[in-house]
């Protein structure tokens, strides 16, 4: 009991306290919410007395479930088994896993990844934009609407296309048991949604839900946790209306907006002391926050006291700007700081480039979050291929990536003419080449190529049955068989390539140990699940997305390329409130210092270009004194700016009232005068 309240304060024990009925705990950035929910779950089964199993925890990222389930363990003395808490795909896997075959699906189906699904889109359609696709059926999954509503819904031709490469899409996934990002919550959904007794059953079962980063839930997240509060009402879920930045992802601010609504009878908690940052930084984030018109506007108190001013750091390129960060964190290591600590974050990815060849000069040890990650390695996903197709042999799509791998001399023509008899007989391909006679396959592809894929296929055959034997020999029985290391023997990057295989096998093991009953979809899965953010451990800095930081925290925080364009990220379908929020979240992830960096000039896109300090320096209060600041945020004549309510207009007139600026401004054709501070430019 004392473990759990040592360290809260009364508004956060109250909350702890309030076990019974919706709960809604709505606070700034370093606030203590997370500490506070992860308190009340120990308080449930330590003091109330409620099983572990009774309760679900879920967030957004596997390491902040991780961390969370730490923490909360450690107040707990005697449980027996630990309580659920994990990400919202990962419990929508979990459920899917014992309630699939409603669906009449078998439940070893795989989880395919982002860069999968686009894979698949690209082969059913080639014309339009991948990312398009993809991200239009992620929409229409998330509103749970199926390909025939969306072709319905649309009058478009290329969206009327668009519906039909979903409709295959679904058709594909199906065929080959996959299920993707989006459906681990939608199939959950509608399960719940079409068996009442099952949407009864499992909120029976979890007595107390709680949600951390509840401003980053979608409306289909949303319909979930409703269905898990059929039979009772015990949610309580903690965010930041300033911290969604997830909007373009359907993430609904109204979700937290109008919680009190959604569940009758809501007992709100405020907390209003900041325990992670200094003041100086605190008051930077809220001057930038304020900015915003569509908040709730909280108040957030110091209480770490006094410490450095934020700094800024100007520079005429990225380079410059990647010396001077390099510099300055080789003096915070010199000076005993953890490197882990310390952390660099940015909007765009593309930013981290010359800031890693600054630290690299330095020789500074760094560790990029979401790059190119480990599992999306060329090497790793052909590994990871075969173990599909050795759990599943009827995934076409696996199978083909690496029927040549290594090289079977097996060239796309015969493959295409395997496939296309394979569909023919409405079979897999692994099925149609164990099935189809040996004359047959050799009326098809040469005579040799026909033995090699009998023999593949056998192969397969029995390295499937090793591995329902016994896990542990699996992975060794794999290399023994496909000798998947040879591949790489004599090529360039050969070598780093063998030892990305040799870590994948140790990963392997060590899955098997902890968990000796686990069979190998469940390792697929659980890869698959892996977040961004999972990389986040050891002794080195961090380089990051302010996407990726949330939640997180670090001594010494760095953000790089504040400049208009990058921070905030202008044009097509931007939202200057949501990048606004981004600034927040990224300043507030610092605990002693922060230092924010612009640059005069960029190279990308192929070529050099000029850009002006972010607006949010000035927002931020950062400005004073400093006139190029001033000259960029200024508004002037033939500026376009855009109002919430009269939409985009050009300013024709700029005149001072007060201590603000009178803007004449012309929106498609009426002119109309209004305070500086009620429209954003352009
Ligand atoms: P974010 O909005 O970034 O998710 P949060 O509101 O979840 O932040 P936490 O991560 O829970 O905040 O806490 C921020 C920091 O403050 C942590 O280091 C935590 O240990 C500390 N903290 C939380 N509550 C208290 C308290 N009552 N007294 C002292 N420190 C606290
Ligand atoms: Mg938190």
């Amino acid at each position: 009991m004392e473990k759990i309240f040592n360290h809260l304060n009364e508004s956060q024990a109250a909350a702890v306290k309030q076990t019974e009925g919706p709960v809604l705990i709505l606070a700034g950035a370093g606030s203590g919410k997370t500490t506070t929910i992860i308190s009340r779950l120990a308080y449930l089964i330590e003091v109330v007395g409620i099983p572990a199993s009774n309760t679900l925890t879920l967030t957004f990222t596997n390491k902040a479930a991780k961390e969370m389930k730490e923490r909360s363990l450690s107040m707990i003395e005697n449980v027996a088994y630990p309580p659920l808490l994990c990400t919202f795909h990962k419990f929508g896997l979990l459920f899917l896993k014992f309630n699939i075959h409603l669906l009449k699906r078998a439940n070893n189906f795989v989880v395919i990844d982002t860069d999968d699904k686009k894979r698949i889109i690209k082969k059913i359609n080639s014309e339009l934009p991948t990312p398009l696709i993809a991200s239009e059926i992620s929409r229409y999954k998330n509103s749970l609407m199926t390909p025939d509503d969306a072709y319905k819904q649309t009058e478009l031709f290329s969206y009327k296309q668009i519906a039909e490469v979903f409709a295959e899409y679904e058709k594909y996934l199906l065929e080959n048991n996959l299920v993707d990002f989006d459906d681990l919550i939608a199939l959950t959904y509608k399960l719940l949604d079409e068996n009442p007794e099952l949407a009864k059953a499992t909120s029976q079962k979890y007595q107390y839900i709680m949600i951390d980063e509840y401003q980053d839930t979608n409306e289909l997240q949303f319909k979930l946790l409703q269905k898990l509060c059929t039979v009772h009402n015990n949610l309580c879920v903690v965010g930041d209306d300033d911290q969604s930045i997830y909007g373009w992802r359907g993430a609904h601010i109204r979700n937290i907006m109008e919680f009190d609504q959604d569940f009758s009878g809501t007992h709100v908690f405020k907390l209003e002391e900041n325990y992670r940052s200094r003041a100086p930084i605190l008051k930077v984030a809220n001057a930038l926050i304020e900015h915003n018109r569509s908040r709730l506007g909280k108040k957030l108190i110091a209480t770490r006291g006094n410490g450095d001013d934020v700094t800024t750091l100007n520079s005429n390129d990225e380079n410059e700007e990647a010396r001077k960060v390099a510099a300055k964190i080789e003096k915070l290591l010199e000076s005993g700081v953890r490197a882990r600590e310390i952390a660099i974050l940015y909007r765009v990815n593309v930013l981290s480039r010359s800031v890693e060849e600054g630290l690299n000069r330095y020789g500074i040890n760094y560790k990029l979050v979401g790059g190119l990650r480990f599992y999306d390695r060329a090497e790793i996903k052909d590994l990871i291929s075969y173990i599909r197709v050795i759990t599943n042999h009827h995934d076409d799509f696996s199978l083909k990536r690496i029927v040549n791998k290594p090289k079977r001399g097996l060239g796309k023509a015969s493959l295409d003419k395997i496939e296309l008899a394979a569909q023919k007989k409405g079979t897999s391909i692994y099925e149609y080449i164990t099935q189809a006679p040996m004359e047959e396959l050799e009326g098809l592809v040469r005579k040799k190529n026909a033995a090699t894929l009998k023999e593949f296929a056998k192969n397969i055959q029995e390295v499937a049955g090793i591995a329902q034997a016994s896990t542990y020999e699996f992975i060794d029985a794999l290399e023994e068989t496909f000798s998947l290391k040879d591949i790489y023997k004599n090529m360039q990057d050969g070598q780093e390539r063998i030892l990305n295989i040799d870590e994948f096998y140790g990963l392997f093991r060590d899955f098997v140990k902890k968990s000796p009953q686990s069979s190998l979809d469940e390792f697929l899965n659980e890869l698959t699940l892996q977040s961004e953010q999972d990389q986040v451990e050891g002794e080195s800095i961090y380089m990051m997305s302010i996407h990726a930081s949330k939640g997180l925290e670090f001594e010494h925080v760095f953000v790089i390329g504040m400049e208009e364009g990058f921070l905030p990220l202008t044009g097509d379908g931007s939202d200057l409130e949501e990048e606004r929020r981004l600034g927040y979240v990224a300043f507030t992830r610092a605990k002693e210092t922060l230092t924010l960096c612009h640059a005069g000039s960029r190279f990308y896109k192929g070529r050099r270009s000029d850009l002006e300090k972010s607006r949010f320096f000035n927002e931020a209060g950062l400005c004073k004194g400093s006139l190029k600041c001033e000259k960029n945020t200024a508004f002037k004549k033939g500026d376009l700016v855009r109002h919430k309510i009269f939409g985009t207009g050009r300013i024709i007139g700029v005149s001072k009232s007060g201590r603000e600026f009178k803007l004449k401004i012309n929106f498609a054709g009426t002119k109309r005068d209004i305070l500086a501070s009620f429209v954003e430019k352009l």
